[in-house]
């Protein structure tokens, strides 16, 4: 049996117009059909998954009750890989059971322990959440949350550290090894540093194609896939003379990001994640879309990146 963990993006779970709860429902279901052809066709999968928009919501329910205490960032992540994890199990169970397929799904609540070390930490860049009005970004600036400032408004920024090892690994390739479907590492994992070899949670969020690939190469996968909202990266990004890559070495996939080819924060990571699955002895990292899944793991679709 081939082992694959697949990451999906915001998009495959999460409606961009404020979907309603049926709307949800509805995307969450599209996903998990793809995701059950490619257990059809016999591959042990691991599915993890972004929480972007999800953590923003929570965030900004925080703020904007008052009632509340706001919770770490640690905690909203583990909220929503709870969120996730049952709306996405209980999806996928359905659809096997409806498909015939004998297999039980498990979300495990994960947490990836961070390189304390990572500038980030002192230079926090990544924004999160939701955009605010001038006015309150100041209020919150005085607080001593940190912000930027783009074309759209004010966002908060928090730090994104390096994933360094997934601590519940173990049980996730024990699990798998048994047939398990398993949900794993959502949102980029619950970032946690150990103190005296002890766990505790930080104040950041992680890359959650970058926690993929480190929970890909972990647990031993052939196939390491990416399923965003784009068929293929590209070079020249947007421009006249842009063009769409089928398959691209390590080295090229290097060449590229130095160049500048890849979105920060968008295409970059997906890109980064991929050839460093290769570089740690993976067979096959594949960028694609969620509609294209299956022809990109027969070739046919999708930007592939090879040793
Ligand atoms: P996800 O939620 O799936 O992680 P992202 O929005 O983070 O999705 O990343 C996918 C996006 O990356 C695409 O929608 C596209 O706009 C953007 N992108 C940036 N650079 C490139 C590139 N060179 N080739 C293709 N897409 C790119
Ligand atoms: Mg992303």
């Amino acid at each position: 049996m081939s082992r694959i963990v697949i990451a999906i993006g915001g998009n495959a779970i999460l409606n961009p117009t404020r979907g309603s709860p049926v709307e949800q429902k509805i995307l969450i279901d599209n996903t998990c059909m793809e995701i059950a052809e490619i257990i059809r066709r016999g591959y042990d999968v691991v599915l993890t998954h972004g929480n972007g928009p999800q953590i923003g919501n929570i965030l900004a329910m925080q703020e904007e009750c008052g009632i509340v205490h706001p919770q770490p960032l640690d905690v909203c992540g583990a909220q929503t890989q709870g969120l996730l994890g049952y709306s996405l199990q209980q999806s996928l169970d359905n659809t096997l059971r409806e498909s015939g397929i004998k297999k039980q799904v498990v979300t495990v609540l994960t947490q990836v322990i961070v390189d304390e070390s990572c500038s980030s930490f002192g230079n926090p860049t990544k924004p999160i959440g939701i955009y605010y009005p001038e006015k309150r970004a100041q209020e919150m600036i005085a607080q001593g949350i940190k912000m930027i400032h783009d074309k759209k408004g004010y966002r908060r920024v928090v730090p994104s550290p390096e994933p360094v090892a997934i601590v519940e690994e173990e049980i996730i390739a024990k699990l798998v090894q048994e047939g398990v479907v398993m949900i794993a590492a959502g949102g980029g994992g619950i970032p946690v540093i150990r103190k005296k070899g002890l766990l505790m949670g930080v104040e950041a969020v992680i890359d959650k194609d970058l926690t993929g690939s480190l929970l890909a190469s972990s647990i031993g996968a052939e196939t390491f896939q990416i399923l965003t909202d784009v068929e293929k990266a590209s070079l020249n990004y947007g421009k006249e003379n842009q063009v769409d890559l089928d398959e691209i070495t390590v080295s090229e996939a290097e060449r590229y990001v130095k160049e500048g080819h890849f979105g920060k924060g968008s295409m970059e990571p997906k890109i980064l994640a991929a050839l460093r699955f290769i570089k740690k002895g993976g067979k096959t990292a594949i960028i694609s879309s969620l509609d294209k899944a299956l022809p990109a793991l027969d070739g046919k679709a999708g930007t592939r990146v090879v040793a």
